[in-house]
């Protein structure tokens, strides 16, 4: 079957998970230790396991430990050096879901005490005059991170104007340097993408082992899939990445311990496409037709999640996995960025 087919429904229903007992066969111990991220509190482990119960990898809760041990780092800084960590957004236009996105962000940021700093220009401006605001950003000493908020309008050159961002204040980890750091051996970038980052981050709070664990990754994109695989092979996983292209998607996935899937595609990965005991860390959020809900619609990963957990051993749920995950670091990269700024340690 091609990667391409879509699978528009699946037996999803939103009704309390059900199997969230652990059962060991293997528990994964957490010598996965890396740097880039914040201190090692540890959730209950998951076991992989070919019994039928699933965990639940509980993104919300998690990401709120993280940003309450943001808080109180920041909170140590101000009151040992009055430095305040700065996240400076960039919005060109008035899409909606983009205006959301920087509202939840700006809230998140007050909640642990980062400073927000906005630029809101409009759909018909230049290019040169949202570089010239990310100038401005660069050289503002209260600023120590740049997000540009994607998408831009079609008349931008996103890659002109990601690329204007100075790589010390790259928090989204998308200019080309802090790629390619990612990608080779023995350099670090300064910053990782906030999305895989966070289902990273997921896998070592849970103590998953992800060293010599075979690991699917589907979905290339240069903001998530792309970036989720160089970072599962660092922790030496053995990688494949499965896109729109890709031949028996099926069979290749099903050799995964670990599969991130972030295709887009609401109800791609069917429960046979599952190895028994695998952990899935499902990143797409997708809108797929609801009339009970008062919306119209209503959030689906990729992951035909009912059928999933019968299978495997642990899986994120959608809403509520990655998603704040992704918020957490973004807030966790600020604060890096600050440290490094001002070489505190
Ligand atoms: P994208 O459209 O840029 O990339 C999708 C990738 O999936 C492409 O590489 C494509 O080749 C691949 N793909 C598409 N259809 C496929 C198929 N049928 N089989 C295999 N591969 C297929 O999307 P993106 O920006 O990487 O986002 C992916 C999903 O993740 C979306 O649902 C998005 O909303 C979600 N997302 C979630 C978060 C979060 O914080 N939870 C953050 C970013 C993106």
């Amino acid at each position: 079957m091609a990667a391409s087919t879509v699978f528009a429904d699946c037996c999803w229903v939103a009704r309390p998970f059900r199997g969230l007992h652990l059962r060991r066969t293997l528990l994964l111990s957490s010598r996965f230790n890396n740097r880039m991220f914040l201190s090692s509190s540890v959730f209950a482990p998951v076991a992989m396991t070919t019994d039928t119960s699933s965990k639940l990898l509980d993104g919300k809760s998690v990401a709120k430990k993280i940003r309450d041990e943001i808080a109180i780092e920041i909170d140590k800084i101000k009151e040992t050096t009055g430095i305040v960590p700065g996240l400076a957004v960039i919005l060109v236009g008035s899409r909606k879901d983009s205006q959301t996105y920087v509202r939840n962000k700006k809230k998140a940021c007050e909640d642990v005490g980062i400073a927000s700093y906005e630029a809101n220009l409009p759909e018909d401006c230049s290019e040169e005059e949202v570089i010239e605001h990310i100038s401005q950003f660069n050289t503002n000493p209260s600023v120590h991170g740049i997000l540009v908020q994607l998408p831009l309008p079609r008349h931008m050159h996103e890659e002109k104007i990601l690329n204007a961002v100075i790589i010390e204040k790259d928090v989204d980890g998308f200019h080309p340097l802090n790629i390619g750091r990612l990608a080779m051996q023995g350099r670090d970038p300064l910053f990782v993408p906030c999305t895989p980052k966070g289902c990273i981050e997921l896998l070592r709070r849970y103590e998953i082992e992800i060293k010599g664990k075979r690991a699917v990754v589907i979905g290339r994109s240069n903001i998530v899939g792309m970036p989720a695989a160089l970072l599962l092979q660092r922790a030496n996983a053995t990688v494949t990445m499965v896109h729109s292209y890709t031949k028996n998607p099926e069979e290749i996935t099903k050799q995964a311990d670990i599969v991130i899937s972030a295709a887009g595609v609401a109800n791609l990965v069917r429960g046979s496409w599952l190895k028994p005991g695998a952990v899935v860390i499902d990143v797409g959020i997708n809108p797929v037709d609801d009339p009970e809900s008062a919306r119209g619609y209503r959030l689906v990963g990729d992951v035909c999640f009912d059928e999933a957990s019968e299978v495997v051993s642990a899986i994120t749920p959608v809403p509520g996995g990655v998603g704040p995950m992704t918020i957490a670091m973004l807030l966790s990269n600020t604060l890096s960025s600050a440290k490094r700024l001002h070489k505190l340690k």
